[in-house]
């Protein structure tokens, strides 16, 4: 690795024998560039009612599965033949941390997230989405439901591949002593399928961005030196608790301004760079 690989922002504790590595899972263990790979309607709703209410409520969100879902609805209704130029307007917009978005089209509301949204306002989930949830769960994939007027009425499942480079860094990490841990905001299911493709066997799943912080207290608190490696907003309090923070470069900027040390070319590769070079500094210290 190049010695640009990393920027150390601080001299704080870079050193302090990691002995745990905390990782993020969406765009930190994975690529982050979602894309959807399967949807599917579940009531009577017309189709291009579902792709133009979904286009318009998931446009006014930042989140990349956000993204994947316009997308996709967009493709869905040029296979119909239909264009979704006219501009729809979204009014009660708001955004629920960790579990998706709510508003309003004309006189019918539309809610797009998972589960712990639709539980939140109280719409009823069948068997028949049960049955697709937890089966793309599994294959690693997080949905996004849609409901509109408080009834289910379709889902997009998101596929985002890991990092070519993962599995091995997890693996490296093992051979010098440090065990890897992943928090996510993502549900218990998808969580645990990515984890055992990259070779994690601790998962902390479904946690806001406080709770992943409390997560690197509790690993603090067993007396353990704790490394956390995330890209986002809801990262930066886990990033300020930990011993010492990795802020993946293509991160948010609140994530970095949080962080001790910047992974300048998001490779998972500069965590172990930036392990080995805080014990050498700390060699030749001592
Ligand atoms: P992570 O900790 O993995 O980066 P987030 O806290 O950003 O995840 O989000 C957690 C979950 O909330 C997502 O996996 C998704 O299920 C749901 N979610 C959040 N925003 C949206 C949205 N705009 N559309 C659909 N789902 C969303
Ligand atoms: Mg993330």
């Amino acid at each position: 690795a190049t010695p640009t690989a990393v920027m150390v922002a601080t001299g704080k504790g870079a050193s302090l024998g990691i002995k745990t590595v905390v990782f993020d899972k969406t765009g930190t263990l994975t690529v982050g560039k979602p894309a959807v790979v399967s949807s599917v309607l579940f009531s009577e709703v017309p189709m291009e009612d579902f792709c133009i209410m979904t286009i318009a409520a998931e446009g006014n969100s930042e989140h990349p599965i956000a993204k994947a879902v316009v997308d996709h609805a967009k493709m869905l209704l040029q296979k119909h033949g239909s264009h979704n130029d006219q501009f729809t307007e979204v009014t009660d917009f708001k955004v629920h941390p960790g579990a998706g978005v709510s508003g309003k089209i004309g006189e019918r509301a539309i809610l797009v997230g998972n589960k712990r949204l639709m539980h939140l306002f109280d719409v009823p989930l069948g068997t028949e989405v049960d049955r697709y949830v937890s089966e793309n769960e599994c294959l690693a994939r997080t949905c996004a439901l849609v409901a509109i007027e408080g009834r289910a009425a379709g889902a997009f499942a998101v596929t985002d591949p890991v990092k070519p480079e993962a599995a091995v860094v997890i693996s490296y990490l093992h051979s010098m002593g440090i065990s890897s841990v992943m928090v996510t905001g993502d549900n218990w299911a998808t969580a645990t399928a990515i984890a055992s493709q990259v070779g994690i066997q601790k998962v902390f799943a479904e946690t806001d961005p406080l709770g992943k912080a409390d997560k690197i207290k509790e690993l603090q608190l067993q007396g353990t030196s704790v490394a956390m490696v995330g890209d986002g907003i809801n990262d930066s309090p886990a990033l300020v608790a930990a011993d010492v923070g990795m802020a993946i470069g293509a991160g948010t900027d609140v994530a970095i301004e949080a962080a001790d040390v910047v992974l300048m070319k998001s490779n998972l590769e500069d965590v172990v760079t930036a392990i080995d070079l805080s014990r050498k500094t700390m060699s030749r210290i001592r």
